[in-house]
């Protein structure tokens, strides 16, 4: 799946801008600079997606990605970035927010977790809106490469009992690098298998 086309579908920035729900959806999210567009080209073997989600103006916008008219990849815009301003942050909240509420096809949402870094506000206040639409939401540590495997192994502990206070159970933390390609294939067959449930 993961080697076919993959198609930039729609950008918005408002929730009447939606596109019409269609296959299933996977969402990205995580803090500027966590290593999204890099997780999303390294799965999608592509450097274009990236770009998209790049280019002036779309950075801020929920941007969809249809792989085969099968699954849709969600890159939503990067959450708790000191440099936008509060305005502009509240502004992405309510439009990510009405996205994760209403949106019957999107089985999954990716948090993405520097390894190095841990969780960070903006994340545990994304955690309490997944909570609460009850919205199935997995890790995923990113930039794996910069940590020895002990390290990598102590943080994803360190994460596994924050995750564990929470109310709902969750699907197992996944650890990636986009530049060793460590973790891509595991989280790829994972994205698979949920189009077929
Ligand atoms: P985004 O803002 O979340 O889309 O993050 P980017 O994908 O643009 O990456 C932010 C920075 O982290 C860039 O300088 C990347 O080169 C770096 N980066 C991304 N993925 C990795 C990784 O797997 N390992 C390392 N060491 N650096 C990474």
């Amino acid at each position: 799946l993961f080697a076919q086309e993959c198609r930039f579908i729609a950008g918005t920035m408002t929730v009447e801008a939606l596109p019409p729900p269609g296959p299933v959806e996977i969402a990205f999210a995580g803090r500027s600079n966590v290593g999204k567009s890099s997780l999303i080209n390294a799965l999608t073997n592509r450097n274009s997606l990236a770009r998209i989600s790049r280019t002036p103006g779309r950075t801020q916008q929920i941007n969809f990605f249809d792989l085969a008219g099968r699954l849709v990849l969600v890159d939503l815009p990067g959450h708790g970035y000191a440099k936008v301003g509060r305005a502009k942050v509240a502004e992405w909240s309510k439009l990510i927010a009405a996205y994760l509420k209403g949106r019957p096809n999107l089985v999954r949402l990716l948090l993405l977790i520097d390894s190095r870094v841990g969780f960070k506000e903006p994340d545990l206040k994304l955690m309490e809106l997944l909570d609460e639409v009850a919205l199935s939401y997995q890790i995923v540590m990113t930039k794996a490469d910069e940590m020895k495997p002990d390290e990598l192994e102590i943080a994803r502990a360190r994460l596994a009992i924050q995750l564990a206070r929470r109310p709902a159970a969750h699907p197992e933390i996944i650890i990636t690098s986009s530049r060793s390609k460590a973790g891509i294939d595991q989280l790829r067959a994972e994205l698979t298998a949920l189009i077929d449930r």
